[in-house]
C-alpha cells in the first residue's frame, strides 16, 4: 500500500491496440484511496463505455483541466498488496522491460507478468495414505508381484517409501489410474483423503534422512553458487551434465541453503519433463514449503498458489514458464532445468524467453540464476565460454547404469542391399530379440519440420516418407504379429487424459512397443525399455531453419538417453540417410563439445544467434494485399531510416495462410540486439501513427526465434 495519498492514477486500458497504447489519467475517489496502487485492476469510464484497466503509476499533479478528468469507478482487484513501496512497482517495471525488449502493447505485457490474486473458494484436494504397517505392506507387495499386478505393485512400493502422497502426483506422474486406486481402497490397503486447506496441499514432512552427501564435484558447484550469492555477486551459473549426473541434487542443495537465510526459490522445469521421482524428491526436502503449478490447474487454483506465495507460506515453487511471475519479494534463486527446451519461449505476444526473463528478474531482485542441461542451448554455452556465466560440468552417472550402446544404421546402404522396409536389418532383429525376451522397445518418429518428401543429396534418392505414425503402426502390426503396440502422437493424445493413459499402459507393461513422435522422448523413465529406435533421424535436418542441427542433436541425445534406465544395458539404433552429418554422428557419440564447435562455426559465419541477433517480423491479415502492402512498407521504412541491420524479405511465411489469415515475414539481422529494438520501435511508431490498409492487420515480433516462420 502506498504510504502517502495520491490524487491521480495513470491507467492502461485493457484494449490491445497500438493506437491506445498509452496511459490515461483518472482521479482516485476518496473512498478507494487505500485500494488503488500500481498493479490494481480497476473499472473506468472510457469513451461511452466502461472498461477494465491496470494502474501503472500514482501521481500528485495533472496537466489536464480538472473537469476533463474522470474518476475510477470500482477496484476489481487490489494491487499485489505489498507493504513496501519499492516493490509495488516491480511488475510494472518488469512489464516495461518486456515491452521494450520483445515488442507488445503495454497491456499484453502487464497481463503476462501480473499474477491475479485469489478470488474463488479453495479447491478440494486429495491425497493417498497407506493404511498397512511395514510388514503387512511388504507381504501385499509380494502378492501383487506374484499376480503380476504391475500398477498396484508400483504404487505400493512408492507408498512404502513415502506413506502419504498427493493424489494428482500418483495419477499423472506415477501413471497409476483411478480404477487401480479404487480397487486398493476397497481392499483396505490405502485411504483417499480430502482436504480444503489452502495452507497444506501436501502433507509430506521434510525427511532429513533423505539428504545425500554431495560428491566433491557437486559440492564445489553448490559452494561456489551460494558463496558468490552471499558475497553479493549472484550472477548466472550453467551446469552441463548428462541425465543422472546429479544436477537435481545440486539444485536441491543450492535451494535449501539459500532458503535457509529467508530467501525464496523458483524452480523451472518444462512441464513434460517433470517426473514423479523429481517431484517427490522436492516434496521430501521441502515438505509443505514447496508448491507446484502446472497447466492442469485452473486459474483459481493457480491463484491459490500465488496467494500462498504472497503470504510467505511457501519458499519454493516448481513449474513451467509462468512460475517466473510468482510474487516472491525475497527471491534468492531461479533454477532452470533443461534450459535448452523450446517450451521456455512464449508463443504469443510478448514472445519472451523464460531464460532471459529469469535473468532480468534475478537482476532486479538480487537473486542468482542456475541453468542446467545435458545439451545446453547454443546461447547459454556461448555466453558461458565467454565468461558471462560460470560453467560447471558433471560427467559421471551416479546411479551406475552404463550409457547405452549406440549404432547408426545407414539407410542408403540398406536400400542398396535391397532392403526397402521401414526398419534396418539391425533394428528389425533387435526388436525381435526384445519381443522374445519380454523387454520393451520405444520407436521414435522424428517428424517435426517434415514436408512431404526429402531427397538425399549424396545419392539423389528421394525418400517418399509420407507415412505418419498411424501407417507405421499398421505396418509394424503386420510385420510383428502378436506384438502389443501403443501409438502416441497428436491424434491419440487429443482427448484429455489419454496422454497419461497411454503412458500408464506402457509403464504397466501392457505393451511391447511404444511408437510415437517426440513427445515420447522427454522425461519418462521406463526401466523395462532396453531398446530405442529412431526411425529417421534426419527429418528434422531438412527444416528451413538455422536451429535444425541443434534441435536434431538435442532430440537424438535425449532419445538415446531413454534406453537402459533400469539395471539392464540399453541399445540405441539411429536410422538415417545422412550418417555423416555432424549432428547425427556426434549425437551418437554423445559428444556435446564437438557438436558445439561445429555449430558455432556455422552460426558465426552467417551471423545467426548466438553469434548475432535476429528479429522475425510477422505481418498478418485476412486481406492478403493489405498484409503484403504493409510488409513492403515496413521494409521500405527500415531502409529509408538506414538502419544498419540486414533485411531479408518480405516473403510468405512458412505457413503462408493460417485460419484465413495471410502471413508474411521479414527477417532483420544484426550483431547488436539494440539495433533490432530500434527497428521494432520504428515499426511500432509507424503502426501507431499511420492509417493501415486493413483493420485486422496484425504485426508480431519475435526476437531470436526458436521456430522458423
Ligand atoms: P540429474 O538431475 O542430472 O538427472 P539426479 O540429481 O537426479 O541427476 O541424480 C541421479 C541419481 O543419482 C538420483 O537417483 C540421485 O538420487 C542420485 N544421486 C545424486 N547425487 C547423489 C549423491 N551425491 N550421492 C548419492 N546419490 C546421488
Amino acid at each position: 500500500m502506498a504510504d502517502r495519498q495520491y490524487r491521480y492514477a495513470q491507467i492502461i486500458i485493457d484494449i490491445s491496440h497500438e493506437k491506445l497504447d498509452r496511459p490515461f489519467t483518472y482521479r482516485i475517489p476518496d473512498g478507494l484511496a487505500d485500494q488503488v496502487e500500481p498493479g490494481s485492476r480497476v473499472r473506468v469510464p472510457f469513451g461511452h463505455t466502461v472498461r477494465t484497466g491496470y494502474v501503472i503509476e500514482l501521481t500528485d499533479h495533472c496537466d489536464l483541466p480538472e473537469d476533463k478528468i474522470r474518476e475510477i469507478g470500482e477496484v476489481l482487484l487490489p494491487g499485489q498488496g505489498y507493504s513496501r513501496e519499492k516493490d509495488s512497482g516491480f511488475y510494472i517495471r518488469l512489464a516495461a522491460w518486456m515491452k521494450d525488449r520483445y515488442g507488445a502493447t503495454t497491456i499484453t505485457a502487464l497481463k503476462t507478468v501480473l499474477t491475479s490474486r485469489k478470488t474463488g473458494s479453495p479447491k478440494v484436494r486429495r491425497q493417498i495414505r497407506l493404511l498397512l504397517d511395514r510388514s503387512a505392506a511388504e507381504e501385499k507387495l509380494a502378492f501383487y508381484h506374484r499376480k503380476h499386478q504391475v500398477a498396484r505393485e508400483r504404487l505400493l512400493r512408492e507408498l512404502i517409501g513415502t506413506p502419504v502422497q498427493p493424489y494428482d502426483l500418483i495419477t499423472t506422474r506415477l501413471h497409476v489410474g483411478a480404477p487401480v486406486i479404487r480397487a486398493m481402497k476397497q481392499a483396505g490397503v490405502i485411504e483417499v483423503e480430502s482436504y480444503t486447506d489452502l495452507r497444506n496441499p501436501v502433507s509430506i514432512s521434510p525427511d532429513t534422512a533423505e539428504r545425500k552427501i554431495l560428491s566433491p564435484a557437486q559440492q564445489r558447484i553448490s559452494d561456489e553458487v551460494v558463496e558468490s550469492f552471499e558475497a553479493g555477486r549472484p550472477g548466472v551459473t550453467l551446469i552441463r551434465g548428462i541425465t543422472g549426473s546429479g544436477k537435481t541434487e545440486v539444485y536441491i542443495s543450492i535451494i535449501s541453503r539459500i532458503c535457509r537465510s529467508g530467501r525464496q526459490a523458483i524452480m523451472l522445469i518444462p512441464e513434460i519433463a517433470l517426473t514423479y521421482q523429481t517431484l517427490l524428491r522436492f516434496y521430501r526436502h521441502f515438505g509443505d514449503r514447496v508448491s507446484v503449478i502446472n497447466s492442469s490447474l485452473s486459474e483459481s487454483e493457480k491463484a491459490d498458489q500465488w496467494e500462498r506465495a504472497r503470504r510467505g507460506e511457501i519458499d519454493v515453487i516448481i513449474g513451467p514458464r509462468s512460475a517466473l511471475f510468482t510474487p516472491f519479494e525475497r527471491l534468492g534463486v531461479i533454477v532452470m532445468d533443461e534450459e535448452h527446451e523450446n517450451s521456455y519461449k512464449n508463443e504469443s505476444m510478448p514472445k519472451y524467453h523464460a531464460r532471459e526473463t529469469a535473468i532480468q528478474i534475478a537482476r532486479m531482485r538480487g537473486a542468482c540464476v542456475v541453468l542446467g542441461s545435458a545439451t545446453p542451448s547454443m546461447e547459454s554455452y556461448y555466453r558461458a565460454l565467454r565468461g558471462e556465466y560460470r560453467l560447471f560440468t558433471l560427467d559421471e552417472r551416479l546411479t551406475g547404469g552404463s550409457l547405452p550402446c549406440t549404432e547408426i544404421a545407414d539407410m542408403r546402404m540398406e536400400l542398396r542391399r535391397g532392403n526397402r522396409s521401414i526398419l534396418s536389418r539391425s533394428l528389425d532383429s533387435l526388436i525381435r530379440d526384445r519381443l522374445a525376451r519380454g523387454e520393451q522397445t520405444m520407436l521414435f518418429l522424428n517428424r517435426r519440420g517434415f514436408a512431404g518428401s526429402v531427397s538425399c543429396r549424396s545419392c539423389g534418392y528421394v525418400v517418399k516418407f509420407r507415412a505418419g505414425t498411424q501407417q507405421i503402426e499398421t505396418w509394424l502390426q503386420e510385420h510383428f504379429p502378436g506384438a502389443r503396440i501403443l501409438r502416441m502422437d497428436a491424434d491419440t493424445t487429443a482427448r484429455k487424459g489419454s496422454y497419461e493413459k497411454i503412458l500408464s499402459a506402457f509403464a504397466n507393461e501392457e505393451a511391447d512397443i511404444l511408437l510415437g513422435t517426440q513427445m515420447i522422448v522427454k522425461g519418462h523413465d521406463f526401466p523395462n525399455v532396453t531398446l530405442v529406435g529412431i526411425l529417421l533421424a534426419d527429418l528434422s535436418l531438412y527444416a528451413n531453419d538455422y536451429r535444425a542441427a541443434e534441435r536434431t542433436f538435442q532430440l537424438l541425445t535425449q532419445a538415446a538417453g531413454r534406453a537402459g534406465r533400469g539395471t539392464r544395458p540399453g541399445h540405441v539404433v539411429i536410422q538415417t540417410y545422412k550418417p555423416d552429418h555432424y549432428a547425427i554422428r556426434l549425437a551418437a557419440r554423445q559428444d556435446y563439445e564437438a557438436f558445439y564447435e561445429e555449430e558455432i562455426r556455422y552460426r558465426s559465419l552467417l551471423g545467426y544467434p548466438p553469434a548475432g541477433h535476429m528479429l522475425a517480423v510477422q505481418i498478418q491479415s485476412r486481406d492478403e494485399d493489405a498484409a503484403m502492402l504493409t510488409a513492403g512498407r515496413i521494409r521500405d521504412l527500415l531502409q529509408q531510416r538506414a538502419v544498419p541491420a540486414s533485411l531479408i524479405g518480405p516473403t510468405a511465411a512458412l505457413i503462408g495462410k493460417l485460419r484465413d489469415n495471410y502471413r508474411f515475414v521479414i527477417y532483420v539481422k544484426d550483431a547488436k540486439y539494440d539495433t533490432l529494438i530500434h527497428c521494432k520501435d520504428i515499426i511500432e511508431a509507424h503502426l501507431r501513427t499511420e492509417d493501415l490498409p486493413a483493420r485486422d492487420l496484425q504485426v508480431q515480433f519475435d526476437f531470436n526465434p526458436v521456430v522458423p516462420y
